[in-house]
């Protein structure tokens, strides 16, 4: 299997070539030049499959240079029990007879970024080998919450990386700073921003762009590379968990084998639901791919009209994780939809850094449209959809799956296509405490977070997901902070060069 750049200067690349890039560096992503179906009878064959057998079968089939060890070593440890402790690596719960939840948060952080994140560093570190770069590796991470603290515990203790992550000071909530900040391990390193996410981001990529600092890391022996899902390993292991569901329904008697389900996914990069668009190019039974937005919801103006406007006011949300207005992984979706039209997509992504906007032709959008739907959920219907959901199923979802939830409601309602639909469950509803006891209680609470935990845990007799529990009285590991243009000299101290 070879790879390509969506903007179509660099081809013929090894699968650890762009594992270890991250970026091509024409400024596109990478993409897999091409993607056979596997056949019926083949996928149908792995159904009795545990999930480190389903990853083994789908990432040889991606990364034909490492071999069947490499990758069964990474697997295994990436999807130990220790690390995801449930009787499933992801569960799939039934609602009712027609509606299945696919829980992706029985990782170490509590989110879902943990299925990818727990086997990037091994793929990774696999790929340096080969390209035989002896350099440490140094992996910056600007985050909004989330993907920082699950990046943090897959590359913590990682010979041959560190981990530098920045995060917000003022942005994110007091579970998030704490679980990034009592992060154990030898080369880990965790820094408060003075500044807000877009200061956090700008700065990061500031440094990625600057020559002359890359250099002095070069001839320190470091080498910058990135967690972000821009990068291959990191959107590759979230195919599996698509085949693991399927194959749970079937399993469960819930579908046939051969038939086609709907997967509805929260969406914030479009990392998530393209993993599940590339199952669907492998072979997986697909109908309808629904694309869940919050009222940030420029993906699904982009699904109903073709035009694709960034220029509009951001929203902070309760579901953070997808209050996102530029999606990057949709470049490859739409190199993928226009047949791998690089000359297109070079003219759309120049018009959206131009003019904040793009419209794509008339034929790719009927092709988009044809699998894909768009539905957004305002705050009060988020909320409310964590409160239905608990009171009809005595089932608690987070704010991200509620908007998944009633996204999938929007549409069967419009569309009468009742489909068994599997939602995507991309957070424990812990690791959002606040805003799941609000909507279960219809009002503000006046809380400290913590108290919030254990009034959500006695309400509702639910587990608190071992990521949080404790957490607030573990040690403090990091206490670094920095003004907006102090991220180099962080840098300079941390590696000291
Ligand atoms: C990152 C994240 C998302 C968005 O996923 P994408 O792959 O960026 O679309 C949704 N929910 C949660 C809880 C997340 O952490």
């Amino acid at each position: 299997m070879e790879y390509l750049s969506t903007r179509g200067k660099h081809k013929n690349v090894s699968a650890a070539e762009a594992i270890r890039l991250g970026l091509s560096p024409d400024g596109g992503l990478f993409v897999p030049a091409e993607i056979k179906k596997i056949s019926r009878e083949e996928i149908m064959g792995n159904k009795d499959k545990s999930y480190q057998e389903i990853a083994v079968w789908i990432l040889e089939y991606f990364l034909s240079d490492y071999s069947r060890k490499e990758i069964e070593e990474a697997v295994n440890a990436a999807y130990s029990k220790q690390n995801f402790p449930a009787a499933k690596v992801t569960p799939l719960k039934k609602l009712d007879t027609d509606r299945y939840i696919l829980e992706l948060w029985h990782g170490p952080t509590a989110a879902f970024k943990d299925l990818a994140l727990q086997i990037m560093p091994y793929l990774l570190v696999i790929a340096a080998e080969k390209s035989e770069i002896d350099d440490e590796i140094v992996i910056l991470v600007a985050t909004s919450g989330d993907t920082g603290k699950a990046a943090l515990e897959g590359f913590k203790d990682v010979d041959g990386v560190k981990i530098i992550v920045f995060y917000p000071e003022a942005g994110v909530s007091r579970v998030q700073k704490d679980q990034m900040n009592t992060t154990t391990g030898r080369n880990t390193e965790v820094v408060s921003l003075q500044g807000n996410f877009d200061d956090c981001q700008n700065a990061v990529k500031e440094v990625f762009s600057d020559q002359k600092f890359k250099e002095k890391m070069e001839r320190n022996s470091y080498r910058f590379s990135s967690a972000n899902s821009i990068n291959w390993g990191r959107l590759l292991p979230q195919i599996v968990y698509y085949f693991s569901a399927y194959f749970q329904l079937i399993n469960d008697n819930a579908i046939d084998k051969g038939e086609e389900i709907n997967i509805t996914v929260p969406t914030g990069n479009f990392g998530n639901i393209l993993a599940a668009y590339y199952a669907y190019k492998l072979g997986l039974p697909v109908n309808k791919f629904i694309c869940a937005s919050n009222d940030n919801k420029v993906l699904t103006d982009f699904l109903k009209t073709g035009v694709y406007d960034i220029d509009r006011e951001f929203k902070k949300t309760i579901s953070p994780s997808m209050d996102i207005l530029i999606s990057s992984n949709l470049e490859r979706f739409l190199f993928e939809i226009t047949e791998h039209d690089s000359e297109q997509i070079n003219k759309w992504y120049e018009e959206l850094k131009e003019n904040n906007r793009f419209k794509i032709d008339s034929k790719s959008l009927a092709k988009i449209q044809d699998k894909f739907v768009g539905q957004f959920s305002q705050e009060d219907e988020a909320k409310q959809a964590i409160k239905i959901c608990y009171q009809n199923f005595d089932y608690l979802i987070d704010p991200h799956t509620a908007v998944a939830y009633d996204s999938l409601d929007k549409y069967r309602k419009e569309s009468s296509d009742l489909t068994t639909a599997v939602i995507d469950s991309t957070a424990s509803p812990y690791k959002f405490s606040r805003a799941v006891l609000e909507a279960l209680k219809d009002k503000t609470v006046e809380k400290d977070e913590y108290r919030i935990i254990e009034e959500l845990k006695e309400l509702t007799g639910t587990e608190i997901h071992r990521a949080i529990k404790g957490l607030e009285n573990m040690e403090e590991k990091h206490q670094r902070n920095c003004a907006k243009d102090g991220v180099k000299a962080q840098l300079k101290d941390i590696l000291a060069i």
